[in-house]
């Protein structure tokens, strides 16, 4: 199975992945955690996204789709994969396209998780609060950079999959297992 899971920071595509992966023995993709890992361990990427990370702006189309590809012809992903946090433009989607018909692959589904944007802020917060990880971009002025960059870039993208009859809507305000058996309802149909 090959999914994306698409919705704002903070609006739990992390915490449904891992029990998608659980659940059927594929791969979570997080392109967060990908650049957050280059960024610990200072590989030449890492230093290049560095800055651009912790202002909440979005890296290059060109480098994160480049490292998605590499990532998806790994062993692990033969049986299928989460997309999270990627795509995260139109050019991105577009390019993914192009890559999965490349490898004769096709995508199953488009998860949206649909937020309430003032709800969003605090749950961010918490996080920011209460996880061991710091994130360079888990500050306020990072945060509403990031939303503002999600409202621009990455909702568009809710039109592109609908209009490819691929999209599927889950209420992202309710609790996290009411949250994971509808999407379990939804994957059951494709
Ligand atoms: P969030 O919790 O805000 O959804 P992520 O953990 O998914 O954030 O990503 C953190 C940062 O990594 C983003 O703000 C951006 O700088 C970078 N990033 C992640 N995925 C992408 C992508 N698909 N395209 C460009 N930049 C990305």
């Amino acid at each position: 199975m090959r999914l994306i899971l698409l919705g704002p920071p903070g609006a739990g595509k992390g915490t449904q992945a891992v029990r998608l992966v659980a659940a059927h023995g594929i791969v979570q993709l997080s392109t967060g955690d990908m650049l957050r890992a280059a960024v610990a361990s200072e590989t030449e990427v890492g230093l290049r996204v560095k800055d651009v990370l912790a202002h909440g702006e979005l890296v290059s189309d060109e480098l994160i789709c480049s490292i998605i590809s590499d990532r998806i012809d790994q062993a692990d992903c033969a049986k299928g994969f989460i997309l999270d946090g990627f795509p995260r433009t139109i050019a991105q989607a577009d390019a993914l396209g192009e890559l999965l018909e490349k490898k004769g692959q096709r995508l199953d589904a488009v998860v949206q998780l649909k937020v309430d944007e003032g709800i969003l802020l605090e749950r961010i917060e918490t996080r920011a609060r209460e996880s061991a990880e710091i994130r360079s971009d888990d500050n306020a002025e990072s945060l509403n950079k990031r939303l503002a960059v999600y409202n621009e870039q990455t909702a568009p993208l809710i039109k592109y999959y609908s209009e490819r009859n691929i999209l599927m809507s889950v209420d992202g305000m309710k609790s996290v297992d009411e949250v994971a058996s509808k999407i379990d309802t939804i994957l059951s149909t494709v």
